[in-house]
């Protein structure tokens, strides 16, 4: 019999994180302190963050960054992963393509999200921290979040965008089951949410203003920090664990990928699967593999953004950092991608792309759901709206080695199930959904916000 999926036991979960920043030929520039235009010091990044991911996010020397024990033992409640060779999609596909999926939708919470969510409250909670605060987009950060920190004993105060609150109202009782505080970004509890009300009544809140709330929280309350689920390198470090798995399952199907795919929102789950393998490029053993990031093509901040320092959120008070941005105050389109609807990529994948090692691909709404149904109606799981990009950028190659008569292996990332964002699959099977794209000229307009450095 045909071997479906390829699942290594606990004791084979690497205990190491892998860090690209040590291998890259051009490091990526440092974040910038917003006022004094210096790079930021690991005691700077620390007046938010919890001291280790602050040397974490600024180390290019270490390649390996040991997992500590007890985050392991945590890892093994839900890891390892199983990656899958998707033999009915390639089926309804009738492509000659080998395709494989790594499913880290299998955790009771849904996303790749916890794989550092876990790491961060165990640090705060090292370093005497008492509460967590953060953002979250469609909630899986925040679901993430707040279970972490309820292992740790930590209190998890979340600033939900508003308009994912509302469209899925799920994710914050999930929240609230984890014993975490819940509010709509833009509110009324911070200075940065009463200076957007005020500005626009009706802002749907976007990452960058949910950021802005959650950061004034942590550096006015005491033995508080910040977290964040995507765009910082000690995030993408965390998320490695993804792709070193994957490398010992792609051994075990006994093939090695020629397309990595993953869909970006800040490039978390992206970074998790690709470094891995691309360690393979820079010591040149596998020098031919494809890395391609899918994004939404009404947030294009990878295929038609700008190379800037730029701030993280709206209200400026995040680093200064290095990234493909759209301008932090871009107000992305109400797509059902929650989590992916940020203006910026994070400083590593900035400066991946810069020198060519990846390559970003944009997709309309409508084409991420029909891909998600098609795999829905064939391997049997319903994906995150967020991952119908990868599965959509997936179903383009697999249709293009038909055409070419070629059999590539490609590999993609299912960073999450979509059983809590039915009403988006609802919208669309009743049509109600359509396309949004951005002109240049709203393009830069937002660029035009973008501080001088
Ligand atoms: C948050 C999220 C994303 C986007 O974030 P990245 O940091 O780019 O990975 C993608 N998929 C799912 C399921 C998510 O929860």
């Amino acid at each position: 019999m045909r071997q479906k999926k390829f699942i290594l036991s606990e004791k084979d979960i690497p205990t190491q994180w892998y860090n690209i920043q040590a291998e890259m030929p051009n490091k990526p520039l440092p974040p910038l302190n917003p006022s004094t235009k210096q790079p930021m010091s690991v005691e700077d990044l620390a007046h938010i963050f919890n001291r280790e991911c602050s040397k974490q996010e600024l180390d290019q020397e270490n390649k390996w960054i040991d997992i500590p024990g007890e985050v392991l033992e945590k890892y093994t409640y839900y890891r390892s992963t199983p990656l899958v060779r998707a033999y009915a999609l390639e089926e309804a596909l009738d492509t000659p393509a080998h395709i494989y999926f790594k499913n880290e939708s299998t955790n009771p919470l849904g996303s790749h999200k916890v794989n550092s969510a876990i790491p961060q409250c165990y640090y705060c909670k090292q370093e005497g921290v008492t509460n967590v605060t953060t953002e979250t987009g469609a909630g899986q950060w925040g679901a993430a979040l707040s279970y972490a920190a309820k292992l740790y004993g930590l209190e998890a105060a979340v600033y939900q965008v508003k308009i994912t609150m509302q469209q899925k109202p799920y994710r914050s009782i999930i929240m609230r089951t984890f014993g975490a505080t819940v509010e709509g970004s833009p509110s009324m509890s911070t200075r940065a949410g009463k200076n957007i009300i005020t500005a626009d009544p009706h802002h749907l809140g976007s990452l960058g203003t949910a950021i802005s709330e959650a950061i004034e929280l942590a550096v006015n309350t005491p033995g508080c920090k910040y977290t964040l689920g995507s765009v910082l390198s000690h995030v993408a470090l965390h998320q490695t664990v993804i792709g070193l798995e994957t490398e010992k399952q792609m051994e075990m199907a006994g093939e090695y990928p020629d397309k990595i795919i993953a869909c970006f929102g800040g490039g978390s789950n992206f970074g998790g699967i690709a470094f891995p393998f691309m360690r393979h490029i820079f010591d040149g053993t596998h020098k031919d593999t494809e890395f391609i990031a899918a994004e939404p093509n009404s947030c294009p901040k990878l295929t038609r953004g700008k190379f800037e320092y730029d701030f993280g959120d709206e209200a400026g008070y995040t680093p200064l950092l290095p990234m493909f941005t759209l301008g932090h105050d871009f107000k992305p389109a109400n797509i059902h991608a929650g989590g992916l609807r940020y203006h910026g990529a994070g400083t590593i994948i900035s400066q991946l792309i810069k020198d060519g090692y990846m390559h970003g691909v944009d997709i309309p709404q409508l084409e991420t759901f029909a891909a998600g149904l098609i795999f829905a109606q064939s391997e049997g799981i319903i994906p995150a709206p967020e991952s119908c990009h990868a599965i959509a950028a997936t179903i383009r190659e697999a249709k293009k080695a038909k055409i070419e008569g070629k059999s590539p292996v490609i590999l993609f990332n299912l960073s999450g199930h979509g059983l809590i964002d039915m009403p988006s699959y609802n919208s669309y099977i009743n049509g109600d959904l359509t396309n949004y794209t951005v002109s240049d000229e709203q393009i830069e307009e937002f660029l035009a916000g973008v501080p001088k450095v």
